[in-house]
């Protein structure tokens, strides 16, 4: 990068805030896709301003910017594919306001999601979006990808509390959408538009929270099953009976084999399925709803049922959902983890279309996830260095994207597309659709440096940063 733009971003957000060092440009090049690209350079921005004057200063030079929350963003939607500049938000973490009177709290982006929700559950409130990421994973990437996690089934997800945003626009400029209050209603609705953007139309820079008084209790559950079918219409039968649990996750038969030994509650042999229920309310009200929901999944072939009787048991069963993700490279040391959701009645459906693709190209795909919202996180488990492996785990990934869209589902529930998925868009958006969004890019961000190269197919990356070569 030229000395010149350098020193004129050093003179932006200070020297010591602007590195071209080997280390940082690596440490700045990848997120959970474990791909790598690097940038030209890593800014740390700490105010509004900054962000502008680095977004105008990007726009005058036409360079890539790429605004950057924790990295763990698993479609690659930070990853500095064209180079450029990415600029990290982490260091804008104030918990600006938590407004008790009126359940609301405004932040700065970089704030990490279980920090906000500690300080708001000591005041006796709740900020409910938990996605699995939420010790790392900061408030504007969440906003940024419209991010879920298992809560959502009850309290919706994150575009459900996000009231206002500040944005700095792909020109540089500084607008505010939406406000302090649950209703609002004028002129276009541009918060949704943000949340969800992936870092293409904007940068958040700040942001007003919903929250909710916190529970008073909760009763958590584990319910072995001895079939996946079973699991899976017992789901649909909660649902069916109108109990909506705070959380509905299942576990199939080779992610249940993956944690055998490591789970501190003890799976039965024969056990081919798990779900994990939690409710949460008032207290007179969990003993009946618990016995409600033992009543309505009783036909499904259950092996046996734990009940939490305090919090320590409760986190005996939230570890057996913990030891997922780190158990599976015991099944191929690649994983390949998409997270398609379809309307929740359709899960059985889901699991056998996903049975019969594994079997039809004779890969191992495990499965687990949310299934109270119909959010299956499919992870398919190679050995990507066998020979023919990439083109079989494409074709692989095609038909599961296929099963759910045919099933009125979608390719991503929480994750985005980023670049990992922009290849099948189009399965699920028709062309007119897709042009419309390309239009809105075009149209905010005519010379498209904001995040360019993701969500849309064919703006492809100039070249991936392997182990082996750094390029300038
Ligand atoms: C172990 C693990 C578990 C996970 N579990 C879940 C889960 O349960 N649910 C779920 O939804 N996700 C989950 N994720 C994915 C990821 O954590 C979320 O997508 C999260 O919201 C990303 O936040 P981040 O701060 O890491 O953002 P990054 O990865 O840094 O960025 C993600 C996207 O947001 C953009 N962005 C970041 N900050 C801003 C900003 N201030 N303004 C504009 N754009 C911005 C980036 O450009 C990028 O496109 C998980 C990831 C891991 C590694």
């Amino acid at each position: 990068m030229e000395k010149k733009v350098l020193a004129e971003l050093a003179a932006i957000v200070g020297a010591e805030n602007v590195s071209t060092a080997t280390s940082d440009r690596i440490t700045h090049s990848y997120d959970a896709t474990q791909q790598r690209f690097l940038p030209q350079v890593v800014v740390y921005a700490h105010s509004t301003a900054e962000v502008s004057a680095v977004v105008q200063l990007a726009n005058r030079h036409r360079l890539p910017i790429l605004p950057r929350g924790a990295g763990s963003g698993f479609t690659g939607g930070s990853l500095p594919i064209k180079g450029g500049i990415v600029l990290v938000l982490t260091r804008m973490d104030k918990i600006i306001e938590i407004d008790s009177d009126n359940l609301i709290a405004e932040v700065e982006p970089g704030v990490v999601t279980a920090d906000l929700q500690r300080e708001v559950e000591r005041l006796g409130l709740f900020y409910p979006p938990d996605p699995a990421s939420k010790e790392f994973s900061t408030l504007g990437g969440n906003v940024a990808e419209g991010a879920g996690g298992p809560r959502c089934v009850k309290y919706g997800v994150t575009k459900d509390y996000v009231l206002g945003l500040e944005v700095v626009t792909p020109s540089g400029e500084v607008i505010r959408t939406g406000g302090r209050t649950l209703k609002n209603v004028v002129g276009y609705d541009l918060t949704r538009l943000f949340v969800g953007s992936e870092g293409t139309l904007g940068i958040i820079t700040r942001i007003i929270l919903k929250l909710l008084p916190k529970p008073a209790a909760k009763k958590t559950m584990l319910v072995q099953f001895a079939t996946i079918d079973g699991a899976a219409q017992a789901v649909s039968a909660i649902i069916g009976a109108k109990i909506i649990p705070t959380t509905l996750e299942f576990l199939d038969a080779a992610t249940i084999d993956c944690i055998r030994g490591v789970s501190r509650v003890a799976i039965a042999g024969n056990c081919r399925a798990i779900l994990i229920i939690e409710v949460d309310g008032d207290a007179e009200v969990l003993d009946r709803q618990v016995r409600e929901i033992l009543a309505v999944i009783e036909p499904f072939g259950i092996l046996d049922t734990r009940i939490a009787a305090t919090d320590a048991e409760s986190e005996e069963i939230w570890q057996v959902r913990r030891i997922v993700s780190p158990s599976l490279r015991k099944v191929n040391p690649d994983k390949f983890n998409e997270d398609i959701v379809v309307p929740r009645s359709k899960v059985p459906e889901m699991i056998r279309a996903l049975e019969k693709i594994a079997a039809r190209y004779q890969v191992p795909i495990v499965n687990f996830g949310h299934a109270g919202d119909g959010n299956i996180h499919v992870n398919v488990m190679v050995d990507i260095r066998q020979p023919g492996m990439a083109e079989t785990v494409d074709k692989v990934m095609e038909e599961i994207f296929q099963a759910a869209v045919a099933l009125r589902g979608s390719i991503s529930g929480e994750h985005g597309i980023g670049t990992a998925k922009a290849k099948y868009l189009d399965l699920e958006l028709d062309p007119a659709t897709i042009t419309y969004m390309r239009t809105i890019k075009a149209a905010l961000d005519p010379n498209n440096i904001l995040n360019p190269g993701k969500i849309f197919r064919g703006d492809q990356p100039i070249s991936p940063a392997g182990p082996a070569g750094l390029p300038a």
